[in-house]
């Protein structure tokens, strides 16, 4: 396709109406015209849609779009229809279509009228559909929300990891790729996966600056969230729950208390479920409370604010769903709700998946721990996760955090860290947190009883410390990787190399934790109120 366009400027304007490229638009566009295979990274948002259509608009031969949902396929090709008075310059294929649309569709890429096909995976793999493409002229392929080809991603599809065999056999044409996850796990897989590691990529900034992020401690949720929403009273946002269940009760609660909400998950009939999106857009309800089935391929610029009632499985999902607060550039105040209970139910769930699928979710889950309990500014947090660096103080942003706006105080730890360590040490590396801790503050339990571990020195070591105290110790040092759990037996902790040196007294740096994470005496207040 070594066809240079001059002009691409100029075919924006006229096609898309536009009159100037966004971001690295133009660069991307020309790097796939030149016949290179591309990898874009660009946040939600960032306009990928048009790194792939318009270079498909102006070359020779159709284009074959892949993409995982057929709800968003059929929104683009709507859209794209809508940009030229030719008919069928944009098509779908898949098996909703009947014999005599098929045909159409056939037809129009013969013809030479179809410039952009949507398919998703599992049709692409269809006998008569490769036939036939195997036959026509093919200017691209482009693979959209690529990172559905990732295990570590947040959306994995499995018909996703034979798309390079398919590829392969119905053309020898550049593939552009693109996805707005960036975590460097994902791109790795991505390149590997589509044999693409000579790919030119093309990867921009993450940063949200105009995004707020907080996490509280989720004490007295219903009513902080009530208040919050009172206090942003009209305007619009999000709150998201791990279960259907507590989606249609926090909707209520809401609305009880005069918030004009509606609820949103994937167990609503159909009807109910576009209605009340409809709502949403529409600015006929302030407030929607759904599960993470609501938000893809929603296009809303003014969300004011994402809160996360529940905490949620990874950062990656976390930045997709804060991602649509303030796509305006204006105010986006992203809350989250944090109780180590949550997690230790999400890993709980996990240990009934395939070993594979653990480790990934554990580590996962490990991220989204790591984030809530950190002391350093919750930007960079986020933008290391992705493979970004930040400063803090200078940065785009820097100051929009609870932890830059407030810090939480630091309290050395370095002595009880070494304390539990030795203790897992002693114990031979054995046992759960939860166990451990038991013998931490001297509390018998079956396990305990049964080890015999009343009797050890360590017995009533760290009583003057509440349980909790112990638990969030435990969490931070398997955080910072001084532990780590044990994947098959899931929960036991064992020493890992940084942790052996910190016993061995080889590790003299301080280990610091947040002051404020006294979960107990925050509920003990609460619940004295
Ligand atoms: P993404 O797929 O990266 O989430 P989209 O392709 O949906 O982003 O684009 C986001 C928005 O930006 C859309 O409303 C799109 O029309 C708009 N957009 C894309 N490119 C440009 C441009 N060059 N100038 C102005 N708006 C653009």
């Amino acid at each position: 396709m070594n066809t240079k366009i001059a002009g691409l400027a100029k075919e924006l304007k006229k096609l898309f109406g536009f009159s100037t490229f966004k971001g690295q638009q133009e660069e991307i566009i020309q790097t796939l015209l030149d016949g290179n295979d591309v990898f874009v990274l660009m946040p939600t948002g960032g306009g990928k849609s048009l790194c792939y259509q318009l270079p498909a608009l102006i070359s020779e031969g159709t284009a074959i779009v892949v993409s995982p949902l057929i709800a968003l396929m059929k929104n683009q090709v709507d859209a794209v229809n809508g940009l030229s008075s030719t008919e069928g310059i944009a098509h779908v294929l898949n098996s909703s279509l009947n014999k005599t649309q098929t045909k159409q569709v056939f037809d129009d890429i013969k013809a030479g009228t179809t410039k952009l096909l949507y398919v998703a995976p599992e049709s692409l793999i269809k006998e008569e559909y490769l036939d036939f493409l195997k036959e026509v002229k093919i200017s691209f392929v482009a693979i959209d929300e690529a990172h559905c080809i990732s295990e570590w991603g947040h959306d994995f599809r499995p018909e996703y990891r034979n798309l390079k065999l398919i590829i392969d056999k119905i053309a020898d044409v550049p593939v552009i790729a693109l996805t707005a996850t960036a975590t460097p796990k994902v791109q790795d897989d991505i390149q590997k996966t589509l044999g693409m590691a000579n790919a030119v990529v093309f990867k921009e900034s993450f940063n949200r600056p105009n995004l707020f992020y907080e996490v509280r401690p989720k004490i007295n949720v219903d009513k902080e969230i009530v208040k919050f929403i009172n206090r942003n009273k009209g305007k619009s946002g999000i709150v998201y729950c791990l279960s259907r269940r507590k989606v249609e009760e926090f909707a209520q609660l809401l609305q009880v208390n005069g918030i004009n909400a509606l609820p949103y998950h994937a167990g609503l009939d159909q009807k109910t479920r576009v209605a009340n999106q409809d709502k949403f857009l529409m600015e006929e309800c302030d407030v929607i409370v759904a599960t993470i089935a609501f938000g893809m391929g929603i296009d809303k610029p003014d969300v004011r604010f994402v809160i996360h009632y529940d905490i949620p499985k990874s950062l990656e999902s976390y930045y997709q769903e804060t991602g649509r607060a303030g796509r305006d550039g204006g105010e986006g105040h992203c809350l989250a709700f944090y109780d180590p209970k949550d997690i230790e139910k999400l890993e709980k769930f996990l240990a009934q998946k395939p070993v594979s699928e653990r480790e990934i979710g554990l580590q996962l889950l490990n991220e989204v721990v790591g984030y809530a309990e950190t002391s350093m500014s919750r930007r960079q947090y986020i933008l290391y996760y992705f493979g970004e660096q930040f400063d803090p103080e200078k940065g785009l942003g820097a100051k929009m955090c609870d932890n830059s706006v407030d810090p939480p105080k630091l309290k050395d730890v370095s002595k009880e860290l070494k304390l539990v360590l030795t203790l897992v040490k002693d114990l031979e590396e054995k046992f759960k947190t939860k166990d451990l801790i038991s013998v931490i503050v001297g509390k018998e339990n079956p396990v305990t009883k049964s080890y015999k571990l009343e009797s050890t020195k360590h017995f009533g070591i760290g009583k003057k410390e509440t349980e909790n105290f112990w638990k969030s110790i435990i969490r931070q040092a398997t955080v910072q990787n001084f532990l780590a759990k044990d994947i098959e037996t899931y929960g036991v902790l064992k020493i890992t190399e940084k942790g052996q040196n910190v016993i061995d007294g080889k590790d003299k740096n301080s280990f610091l934790i947040a002051e404020d994470r006294e979960y107990d005496l925050q509920q003990q207040k609460a619940d004295s109120e």
